[in-house]
């Protein structure tokens, strides 16, 4: 058998994360730990959220090739390991939980990975929480929304959408697209 890449975006605040935890309690997948310039955030530790490492290492991955894909998302950098995903898709389908931009690259660079965006069921719903959330001031909170738009923009270029409605289904329907693939 053949194993997957398989690639799941969406916007910020539609539940990515809780669907990656089920399919990996569930399935015997493999999880990329990608690597990030931005600083942790409080409970996140390295080697586990992501590898945090300065702008001056990401940049010599970069050079030696050691990204599947990477992109700059507001101001920081972020890549796929390429050495990890290789190793690991010898045994097991691997999960990259990554934003549109790279997830295009990663569909270049793999043709045969299954592109998954996750979708709420309201995006006015979605926008209206993002506009809520915490204390950013009105220009991040504009960059946010604009970047949740953005994302939501290039939902055609991904083989399948889901939309997290109630997250039991929506696991259940991302194992049938694998498995349909298989
Ligand atoms: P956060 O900073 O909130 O953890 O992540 C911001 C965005 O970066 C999310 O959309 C997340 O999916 C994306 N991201 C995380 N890791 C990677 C990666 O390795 N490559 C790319 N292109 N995006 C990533």
């Amino acid at each position: 058998m053949k194993h997957k890449l398989i690639i799941l975006s969406g916007p910020s605040g539609v539940g990515k994360g809780t669907i990656v935890k089920k399919l990996l309690k569930k399935g015997s997948f493999a999880l990329s730990i990608s690597c990030t310039t931005r600083a942790p955030r409080k409970g996140e530790k390295d080697g586990v959220s992501y590898f945090f490492i300065s702008k001056q290492k990401f940049s010599d991955m970069v050079e030696e090739g050691g990204f599947l894909e990477y992109s700059n998302h507001f101001d920081n950098f972020y890549g796929t390991p390429k050495a990890f995903v290789e190793e690991q898709l010898k045994t097991h389908d691997v999960i990259l939980e990554i934003e549109v931009d790279g997830a295009l690259q990663a569909k270049k660079a793999h043709p045969e990975a299954i592109l998954i965006m996750i979708l709420p069921p309201s995006v006015e719903e979605l926008k209206a929480r993002l506009i809520k959330r915490g204390s950013e001031d009105m220009q991040t909170i504009e960059k946010r929304v604009k970047r949740m738009e953005y994302e939501l923009s290039k939902k055609d270029c991904y083989d399948f959408t889901v939309i997290n409605d109630d997250l039991e289904t929506a696991v259940a329907e991302i194992e049938k697209i694998i498995k349909s693939k298989r």
